[in-house]
């Protein structure tokens, strides 16, 4: 058996490398860098794909949730609401801009924030206790899934909230709302996609998007964008450079139009595990549960996206050891909760605090999922986990 990786971007490459390297060779020819005709077309495409009215190219994922939380004001004395189990990104975005990160535990099947335990959070902290510092909530769409967005949206036009949405791994993933099919970056006021390497539709360095349907809002994230000016060296507000450069946005307009085959090439590998698995006997006996069944038992049908392909694990560290002798690529997105890092020890959170958030870091494991990954290298890392539980 050959060794093969969790995410293969070298076979995604070949697939379109004639047309990237004219594409990019394009760039190079006309010496112009930063921003420009290819990062507005990009804008143009993805505004349109997502179904937002405006997007903004940005510098990275990172950098669109900071510039978002700056054109929302959100500062010093604020707090923003969003979920412990999620990249780092989220809620060291909330803290850059010396505002508190507030945690809400997730819901145990999708690993998205609870609904139901932020609606309570709300009403003790500003019903309750008159808290007035809770500006807004971040929901995080994990793995490609979307967040149940209807009761955040109705929490948000209670308290008077603004809702950023964290699409970063959700480039596509789609949400039923009022029964309208709506995309990830259309279910708040702002959204954000991250398109570093490895997210769904990624660039071939750093970058990142923002998308609204809110003019105001647009308008002053490309003032940011380029430290506040409006004219050339007169600064209106202050902002930073989080600009896109051309090269990446070239080589997203030339992933975009792949971007629906290769998602539904991913969920074509999910279904395909789950059949697999099945076959194998390892669901009845419940020492791992699929994607489809943890959402399958939350009653869901979102369209999901799989940016990552999780499963929960019964002694997921030592299948994980097993796994890496017999070459079987995994990861662990992620071994660790926000609110027990140690740079957030300041907010004061204990273990205990978020108990799904805390089962979720020590059960999920992601396997390969990729279009191209061959059915011979699905069906290996499917009888190596098979063989691990057999052997114990
Ligand atoms: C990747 C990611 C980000 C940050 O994106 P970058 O482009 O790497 O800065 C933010 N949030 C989540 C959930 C992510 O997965």
């Amino acid at each position: 058996m050959m060794k093969f990786p969790l995410l293969d971007l070298k076979a995604q490459y070949r697939s379109i490398e004639k047309e990237l390297k004219e594409r990019v060779s394009e760039v190079l020819d006309s010496q112009m860098f930063i921003l420009g005709a290819e990062v507005k077309d990009l804008e143009e495409e993805l505004s349109a794909y997502v179904g937002a009215k405006h997007a903004i190219g940005v510098s990275s994922g990172s950098d669109a949730l900071i510039i978002s939380l700056m054109a929302l004001q959100v500062g010093p004395g604020d707090s923003v609401v969003t979920t412990p189990f999620t990249f780092f990104a989220t809620g060291g975005a909330i803290a850059r801009l010396g505002a508190k990160p507030v945690f809400c535990d997730i819901e145990p099947n999708t690993f998205n924030i609870d609904t139901a335990k932020l609606a309570e959070l709300l009403e003790i902290e500003i019903e309750k206790k008159g808290n007035s510092q809770i500006k807004g909530i971040i929901p995080v769409h994990l793995y490609g899934q979307c967040v149940d967005m209807k009761p955040i949206q109705s929490l948000a036009e209670k308290y008077d909230l603004f809702v950023l949405e964290d699409a970063a791994q959700a480039v596509g993933s789609e949400y039923l709302m009022d029964s309208e099919v709506k995309r990830a970056c259309t279910l708040g006021d702002l959204g954000i996609l991250s398109f570093y390497p490895a997210k769904n539709l990624g660039a071939c360095g750093d970058a990142g998007m923002v998308l609204t349907n809110d003019q105001n809002l647009m308008e002053r994230i490309r003032l940011l964008r380029v430290h506040g000016s409006s004219n050339k060296y007169m600064y209106d507000i202050i902002g930073g450079n989080f600009r896109m450069d051309a090269i990446q946005a070239t080589v997203l307009r030339v992933k975009l139009k792949h971007l629906d085959s290769w998602i539904m090439g991913r969920q074509q590998k999910a279904a395909r595990y789950e059949t697999l698995f099945s076959s194998a006997g390892l669901l009845e006996k419940g020492l791992i549960q699929t994607p489809e069944a943890v959402y399958r038992n939350a009653g869901l049908k979102y369209f999901h996206t799989y940016h990552q392909y999780v499963i929960r694990a019964d002694s997921r560290d030592d299948l994980q050891l097993y796994m890496r002798e017999k070459d079987v690529p995994s990861a662990i997105f992620y071994p660790m909760p926000l609110h027990l890092q140690k740079c957030f020890v300041y907010l004061g959170y204990r273990e205990g605090d978020f108990p799904e958030s805390e089962k979720s870091a020590s059960e999920v494991l992601a396997l390969p999922i990729y279009p191209e990954l061959s059915e011979e290298n699905q069906d290996y890392v499917v009888s190596t986990i098979k063989d691990f539980y057999a052997e114990r």
